[in-house]
């Protein structure tokens, strides 16, 4: 049946639905916490080649406009890697920056991709400011987009995850950037930007449960599979909230509603860094649940590990439509990566395949050479390895990168509901500005 929208909103553990509402995050019923999925009225994919970037896919993105914003992932077979590992159908997913392939994510990350279908998704009169905490890529991607389309934007983040907020453009003044000091990590960052939404004047992103940005992360499975003819018998990519092997395993039921590929699932194998590997843990006993940590000890086993962007300590795995739903439904494999074998992926994907990779693209690297070495996957099958970031290095090469400096830096102790309101309030009606 043929809705009058061109998508609904569905609850994956309830089933309620709800019509299209640019800033609804979850179901009104009082369950457990759950995912809301898009479900599109276009079932067949159809490829707007005329529309630009992703918004080629604008029929499975949940937006009723698009930006002008040349980025997408690219798809292509592998040919030097794929022989050195012994595969006849290695196909790589490349985001990020790399001229020869005309791969054009200025920020170096997948999370560009979200980033478009969730500010697409923000009506044009909207008056607020969206709010996001970020590890770095997330952060760059928006801050990148904002700023080249003035959208007012807050971006919290860790002091020490400053480095990553760069851009080959300067920054809009429209883009504010506070940051959590001292030994302030992620988590802190996540309870910061929190607050901060709830303040009058801005609104927050949702993380995971934003149909959106999972919806335009899923787009790498998109892309391949346009491009590769069929949907792969497996995905490999590294893991960090979750969301993006969601976002995977969702683009594959709807390409298994449109009927236009043979009907499959593919297998997710998805990797997290030693030694904080939380939802691999959880997977390989068997848990639904996240075993739990002390703050003290997440932290220590962060700090030792290379790939920053995977360290999110509240992933989107227990809850309802979440990572541990998708991995029973694809009979996938969680990995664990360390440093070492990530760096030793990240040197042979640039001396095989010529460009250079994240230490977070590393680590899916290594999951997919564990996976060879252990004899788990085909050499016909086909597979997908998601490059989520790359091409920095070359970034480096072709431009100068300017970086964004705080506006405000918040103590950890300082992240308490009133005590930001008050220091917010403190600096009159324009409390962000420099
Ligand atoms: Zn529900």
């Amino acid at each position: 049946m043929k809705s009058q929208f061109k998508y609904i909103l569905r609850c994956t553990l309830c089933g309620r639905e709800y019509a299209p509402d640019p800033f609804r995050l979850c179901c009104d019923k009082e369950h457990k916490p759950s995912l809301l999925r898009t479900v599109y009225s276009n079932k067949k994919l159809e490829v707007k080649q005329t529309l630009p970037g992703v918004f080629r896919f604008i029929d499975w993105l949940p937006v009723e406009r698009y930006l002008d914003v040349e980025g997408k992932p690219i798809t292509y077979q592998s040919e030097y890697l794929a022989h050195h590992l012994g595969l006849d159908n290695l196909f790589i997913s490349f985001n990020g920056y790399w001229s020869e392939r005309n791969a054009r994510l200025f920020t170096c990350s997948f999370k560009e991709l979200e980033a478009f279908s969730i500010l697409a998704r923000v009506p044009n009169n909207n008056q607020k400011t969206l709010v996001v905490a970020s590890a770095g890529n997330t952060g760059r991607a928006f801050a990148n987009i904002c700023s080249k389309l003035q959208i007012p934007f807050c971006l919290v983040i860790p002091e020490q995850n400053l480095s990553a907020i760069w851009s080959k453009d300067s920054f809009h003044s429209c883009v504010h950037f506070i940051a959590v000091n001292g030994n302030g990590d992620y988590f802190d960052a996540i309870r910061l930007g929190k607050i901060i939404s709830q303040l009058d004047g801005f609104f927050p992103e949702g993380g995971a449960v934003n149909v959106a940005r999972r919806d335009g992360m899923g787009l790498t499975v998109v892309d391949a599979a346009v491009t590769i003819g069929q949907i792969p018998d497996h995905y490999f990519q590294a893991v960090g909230s979750g969301t993006g092997g969601i976002s995977a395993w969702e683009a594959n039921l709807r390409f298994l509603a449109d009927g236009g590929f043979e009907s499959k699932k593919m297998k997710l194998h998805l990797s997290q860094n030693i030694p904080f590997t939380p939802m691999t843990d959880a997977w390989k006993t068997g848990n639904r649940e996240i075993n739990y940590l002390s703050e003290i000890e997440a932290k220590e086993r962060i700090n030792q590990v290379s790939a920053k962007v995977l360290t999110n300590r509240q992933p989107a795995y227990s809850l309802a439509g979440g990572l541990y739903e998708a991995l029973v439904d694809t009979d996938g494999e969680m990995y664990g990566v360390t440093n070492k074998e990530s760096e030793k992926a990240r040197v042979l994907f640039e001396e095989l395949e010529g460009i250079d990779i994240s230490p977070a693209a590393g680590v899916a690297t290594g999951a997919l050479i564990q996976a060879v070495e252990a004899g788990t996957i085909g050499k016909k099958e086909s597979i997908l390895l998601n490059i989520t970031s790359g091409g920095y290095k070359r970034m480096c090469q072709d431009y100068a990168l300017n970086y964004l400096k705080p506006d405000l830096v918040f103590t950890p102790q300082e992240i308490k509901p009133d005590l930001v309101k008050e220091i917010m309030n403190s600096r009159g009606d324009k409390p962000l500005t420099r």
